[in-house]
């Protein structure tokens, strides 16, 4: 496990975004976007400041967004060589999870997050500017 000194974690201010461009976007300029996730061990991860946590063996959806350029926010996640910044980051650097599929949309991420049928490991994770209570961006939906 790395360890990495972090003062400044998903501290993005959501608000400045236009609300008005969450909804009605034609899919070229989709913002919002969930990993596929396998976990094939369970895990105790280091999340940043957030603690250290049990992640059980199975598979993971994670609903994120990106103002613009989703394509290489995407391929960052992709990529294991990266500093680690966001709660997600700590979750990938582990040589135990695999992205097995990604896919975008249009829709809110929050309301997205809501659909997934699973449970939170992690109160706070990647949802630390929801303003639609969710408990987590990071959904375990079974092993
Ligand atoms: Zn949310």
């Amino acid at each position: 496990m790395k360890v990495i000194n972090l003062t400044y974690i998903h501290k993005i201010p959501q608000k400045s975004i236009d609300s008005s461009h969450n909804y009605n976007l034609n899919s070229a300029n989709s913002q919002t976007y969930q990993l596929y996730i396998t976990l094939n061990k369970d895990q105790t991860l280091q999340i940043g400041k957030l603690g250290a946590f049990f992640f059980p063996k199975g598979s993971y959806i994670y609903t994120g967004s990106a103002k613009r350029a989703i394509d290489a926010r995407i391929a960052r996640h992709m990529s294991k060589t990266k500093k680690l910044h966001w709660h997600i980051d700590y979750f990938l650097d582990c040589k135990a999870t695999t992205i097995t599929e990604t896919k975008k949309f249009n829709q809110n991420e929050c309301t997205l997050n809501q659909e997934n049928n699973g449970k939170a490991i992690v109160k706070g994770f990647g949802s630390s500017d929801c303003t639609s209570g969710c408990d987590s961006h990071l959904i375990w939906v079974g092993s």
